[in-house]
């Protein structure tokens, strides 16, 4: 052993706290071609001390050996990996079994404990699996995989008994294609469950995901949805006795999507307007207090253009300026007559919009009676578009599910994270 793979075995065996009972015996490295070099470590367990059944723990002799590999974080640049002659325990009480490397927590992973607890560690933290593929020289395949298996585990665990106030709400899973439907519980601010699909038997498939963690459906006292006939009807059927609010956040999300809708089609009308509209998308779909100095300006300048995507951002304002009514009934009367307004314009989208209102007008005031609910659902919906907007959309929808887990589920990871603080 030279002095530098010397210096690597030592960090090697402090960074794992190997026991007494294992050594770093050699340290190598193999050449790559153009990649840097391999390095390669062996770790021996020390001849005549006991190991450990990993049924009991009890202290046994050894039975035999079977050679292992393990692909492990790499040190200093060098892609490494471990190799082991790993025991077999001889308990008398279950038998012979391969006991449990220090660094391992599946018994059968062919990475260690603690590249799987950086490769979460990094997705939980907002690294596409793309960047986590590239940072940890797996392929995108073997990251999905990990991540999939520690959302899995963690989700056997959790706990769903105490929920009682849930958002429900639909994304697409890429621009214009399949979408999913996230359930989340407002009261634990956090993703409870997500389905294939915007149908009216997603609500149902929602409901029994919740119950597979304990959940009671007919425990639910409020369910927050959008204005789809669909959801309206799923909920009733798979929520029976919870109350039905359309937040504000749905409604001025509706609006956002058919105003952004007649900003592409006037677009499109001729080469005029395309140049108007030019990168003016935020203009129309940020609240005007939230717009910066450019945009205010940019959107400023286009008011005397006469253009249809200006009227129906103003529609959504008016629709917006409902909830600042000072009570239910003030707002009622306000709601109405901000749709009459729209129904008499001559913008179909925003139209549209109005007849959805109109049609769910019973849900909506109900909004001033209940807690707010609205930051809640703002907030989980933009971290959700962003974890979408990083991975360029998804076309694989279990992807997708994981990472809203990983990212808004507030699971514990208890035996992968366990692993990492114990070693740093
Ligand atoms: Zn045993």
């Amino acid at each position: 052993m030279d002095a530098q793979a010397g210096m690597l075995a030592r960090l090697f065996e402090r960074s794992m706290g190997l026991g007494p009972e294992w050594e770093v015996s050699d340290v190598w490295f193999e050449a790559k071609g153009d990649a840097p070099d391999e390095l390669h470590i062996r770790v021996a367990h020390v001849r005549g001390q006991a190991v450990e059944c990993p049924e009991c723990g009890r202290r046994c002799g050894v039975y035999d050996t079977r050679e292992r590999t393990w692909r492990h974080l790499d040190i200093w640049q060098y892609e490494t990996i471990v190799h082991c002659a790993v025991p077999r325990a001889d308990c008398p009480e279950h038998g012979v079994h391969t006991v449990r490397m220090p660094w391992e927590v599946r018994p059968n992973s062919h990475f260690t404990a603690l590249s799987g607890a950086q490769v979460l560690a990094m997705a939980i933290s907002g690294l596409t699996a793309v960047q986590i593929a590239s940072a940890m020289r797996m392929s995108d395949g073997a990251v999905w995989r990990m991540l999939g298996r520690a959302v899995a585990e963690a989700r056997d665990a959790a706990d769903y008994s105490d929920v009682r106030r849930v958002g429900i709400g639909d994304t697409a899973c890429r621009r214009g294609q399949s979408y999913i439907t996230t359930m989340v519980d407002l009261d634990g601010r956090r993703a409870v469950a997500v389905t294939e699909g915007r149908d009216k038997g997603a609500p149902e498939r929602l409901a029994d995901e919740l119950e597979a963690h304990g959940g009671d459906r007919d425990a639910m006292r409020e369910v927050t949805r959008d204005m789809s006939e669909a959801y309206a009807i799923g909920c009733a059927g798979a929520f029976r006795k919870a109350i039905q609010t359309i937040d504000r956040f749905h409604v001025m999300q509706l609006a956002a999507k058919a105003t952004d809708r007649v900003r592409c089609r006037e677009a499109k009308s001729s080469e005029e307007k395309r140049r108007l509209l030019r990168g003016t998308k935020y203009c129309w779909l940020k609240r005007p207090e939230n717009l910066t100095a450019r945009q205010a300006a940019l959107k400023g300048s286009l008011m005397g253009e006469h253009l249809l995507t200006a009227r129906a951002c103003a529609m959504t304002e008016a629709l917006r300026a409902v909830y600042a009514c000072p009570g239910r009934e003030s707002a009622g009367r306000e709601l109405d007559r901000v749709v009459s307004w729209i129904m008499h314009s001559n913008v179909p989208e925003m139209k549209a919009v109005a007849r959805t209102v109109r049609k769910r007008r019973e849900g909506i005031p109900s909004w001033f009676s209940r807690n707010a609910t609205n930051a809640i659902l703002e907030g989980l919906n933009s971290v959700i578009q962003s974890i979408k907007r990083a991975a360029r959309g998804f076309r694989n929808v279990e992807y997708f599910k994981t990472m809203i887990f990983l990212r808004l589920g507030r699971l514990d990871f208890p035996a992968q994270l366990a692993v990492s603080s114990a070693t740093h």
